[in-house]
């Protein structure tokens, strides 16, 4: 008998009938005698909704209303699958983020947990009865409701795994595992059996969003035995989550490709060359609470240098405003920039012991006439920015390069 958390998306909940689907499919787990956490998100689109109501309201909304009127999605399905329970003979109790209670720091919208109660759900475990609790939700210090940002609910499921000690942590979704890269976008895309923990945290924070960046920190933080399912599908193991690379089996050199739409570009051009600069031009965005992403400075000619970095799309124009009050005050020649560029990432812990993995990746786009424009690298990743309607391209024809769409043997 184990005990096991297990989380169920937006689509895995996204009409009655999946829910009750839901129910079954924890009855089934109840049946082989396992304890069950079950964690679950809104329906599907209703984040969306609640966030568009919120901004008929006020365009800029105030950010504690926000998490009272967004964390409402996920009160609607913990009730609704108590039910779906109860209905087909379980017992099921339902629990709010702020009655488990889950506490966080105070940062509407981001929020970070800081610890959760087990002592209630334990009781209810052993009692017999299958715990729902509120993904993506909270409490601040305040008592105030608190939301932990986008695909919050992973990391619900996540941190309610490591408070629990349970044995594994079952994240159910629409795909049935994680795969090479976004099979959306590229249908050759392939399920993988496992993943490193390091390569998954770079491919959740290089933007593929099947698990949100924060559940894998945790997941390696409390060491939760963590895997990725389909909630369609009755069979299948999907992708475990690994701490320890298998040095018996072969590596890919690279596992997967991640990519982000959601990068903006800019540059500032004829900068003085002289130390602190990078400070003055970065400084008042990092104030402006705009995290920058990539960074280059070149190396300077005749006294002047040209700087260039990304921001998330949606700061684009805030940071460009900031940037032509820097510019007068550093006398840099000129800011431009462009919101309409994607980053796509090569991922993989085998590039540790390879080299010629970034010039393969830069000879595929070259040979598909694909310019880019800036370029990081880390030991176990090379991302690029591109032109944005280049993406999909770019990450089918560097799949194929690099083998991802060939079945490794198991
Ligand atoms: P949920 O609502 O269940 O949390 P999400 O939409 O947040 O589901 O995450 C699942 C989606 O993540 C998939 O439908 C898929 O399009 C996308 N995705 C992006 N990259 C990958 C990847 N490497 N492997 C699997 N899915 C991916
Ligand atoms: N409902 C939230 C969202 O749409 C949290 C989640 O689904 O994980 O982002
Ligand atoms: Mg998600």
């Amino acid at each position: 008998m184990a005990l096991i958390v297990q989380k169920y998306g937006g689509t895995s909940v996204g009409s009655a009938e999946r829910i009750k689907n839901v129910a079954r499919r924890v009855a089934k787990w109840k049946a082989q005698g396992h304890d069950v956490v079950v964690v679950v998100s809104a329906m599907s689109g209703e984040t969306n909704r609640l966030i568009a109501l919120a901004k008929e309201i006020q365009a800029e909304p105030d950010p504690r209303e926000l998490d009272v009127v967004i964390a409402t999605g996920e009160q609607v399905t913990i009730g609704l699958l108590a039910m779906a329970l109860k209905e087909i003979g379980l017992d099921a109790k339902s629990y709010c983020g702020w009655q488990v209670k889950v506490e966080t720091d105070s940062a509407h919208g981001k929020a970070r947990i800081a610890a959760i109660d087990d002592g209630p759900m334990r009781e209810d475990l052993a009692a017999g009865r299958v715990v729902i609790v509120a993904g993506f939700q909270g409490i601040g210090a305040d008592g105030a409701v608190t939301t932990l940002g986008r695909g919050g609910s992973d990391t619900s499921a996540v941190a309610l795994a490591a408070a629990l000690k349970a044995d594994e942590c079952q994240i159910y979704t629409d795909v049935d595992g994680v795969y090479t890269t976004d099979p959306r976008v590229v249908p050759e895309a392939r399920r993988l059996k496992t993943i490193t923990f390091e390569e998954m945290i770079e491919m959740a924070s290089l933007g593929s969003k099947v698990l949100q960046i924060r559940s894998v920190e945790f997941a390696g933080k409390y060491k939760v035995r963590l895997r990725v399912l389909s909630s369609f599908e009755d069979e299948g193991e999907g992708t475990l989550i690994t701490f320890e690379e298998d040095e018996s089996m072969e590596q890919a050199v690279v596992a997967g490709i991640a990519f982000d739409r959601n990068e903006a570009r800019i540059n500032v051009k004829g900068v003085p060359d002289r130390p602190g600069i990078a400070y003055q031009i970065l400084g008042p965005v990092a104030d402006a609470n705009i995290e920058v992403d990539m960074i280059i400075q070149n190396v300077g000619d005749h006294g002047a240098t040209d700087f260039s970095f990304t921001v998330p799309r949606g700061e684009y124009n805030k940071a460009l405003s900031i940037l032509r009050d820097v510019q007068t005050h550093i006398g840099a020649a000129k800011v431009e920039g462009d919101d309409k560029v994607a980053k796509i990432s090569i991922v993989g812990v085998g590039m540790r012991s390879h080299c010629g993995v970034a010039s393969t990746m830069f000879r595929t786009l070259a040979e598909e006439g694909i310019n880019i424009q800036l370029i990081s690298t880390s030991e176990i990743k090379v991302s690029v920015l591109v032109d944005e309607k280049y993406l999909e391209l770019a990450v089918r024809v560097l799949h194929k390069a690099f083998g991802l769409d060939q079945k490794i043997s198991d």
